[in-house]
């Protein structure tokens, strides 16, 4: 009943287990993850376009000004952006869009797409953060720091979601994350005018075919 697809933003502090979190609800359900493009070296392992789409800063820059982007930040000294065309695009068609974005692009995203739905992954406490993003080896100790310092900061971030989801196990935070969508997509304000189009054509069909 509901034609257009819904725009879900899972974003939180770095080593909340965002990334492992999209990971597992992708598995389980038709949603689409939007690729990000950003300026930041691949990581051993990462695919182009698959991961993000890796841009030079000026091409990233020439795609700013394109317009390109339905948000962008800089997070850590590189840029991330959302592609526009393919998001907006794929939720015409029905399609629900994930993103995993940064606290900055999702209140952005928020500002032009209110009616996104909103999450915000928390670690089960700040030690496991901690050590999440220790386990994940790819951080020197100054770039730890900044990542753990802007976590505690990033928290305070919660009051402007729709949801908060704390990772205690994935399992669980994936099942949680799929009842919101449940929950969302049940919304009379998403789905009203659907409703009353089908009561209209059912009483069409009954007085006219
Ligand atoms: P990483 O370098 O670890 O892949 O990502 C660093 C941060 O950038 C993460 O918090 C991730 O969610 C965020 N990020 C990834 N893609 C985007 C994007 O398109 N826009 C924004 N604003 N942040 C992004």
């Amino acid at each position: 009943m509901n034609k257009k697809g819904i725009l879900i933003v899972l974003s939180g502090p770095s080593g909340a287990g965002k990334g492992t979190i999209c990971k597992a609800l992708l598995e389980k359900a038709d949603f689409c993850l939007s690729v990000s493009a950003t300026t930041r070296h691949p990581r051993a392992g990462e695919v182009e376009g698959k991961n993000y789409y890796f841009l030079t800063r000026d091409d990233f820059k020439e795609r700013i000004k394109k317009d390109d982007f339905l948000e962008y930040a800089e997070v850590y000294g590189n840029y991330y952006g959302t592609p526009r065309g393919s998001v907006l695009e794929a939720i015409e068609n029905g399609k629900d869009v994930i993103l995993e974005i940064d606290i900055q692009g999702a209140l952005k995203v928020k500002e032009s797409y209110p009616g996104g739905v909103f999450i915000f992954i928390l670690p089960p406490s700040m030690e496991e953060l901690r050590n999440r993003i220790i386990q994940r080896g790819s951080e020197t100790p100054e770039s730890l720091m900044t990542r753990f310092v802007s976590a505690y900061q990033e928290i305070n971030y919660v009051s402007k979601y729709n949801y908060a989801v704390v990772n205690d196990t994935v399992e669980e935070a994936v099942r949680k994350i799929e009842s919101i969508i449940a929950a969302e997509k049940c919304r009379v304000d998403r789905i009203k005018e659907d409703i009353l189009d089908s009561k209209e054509g059912l009483i069409h069909e009954q007085l006219y075919d």
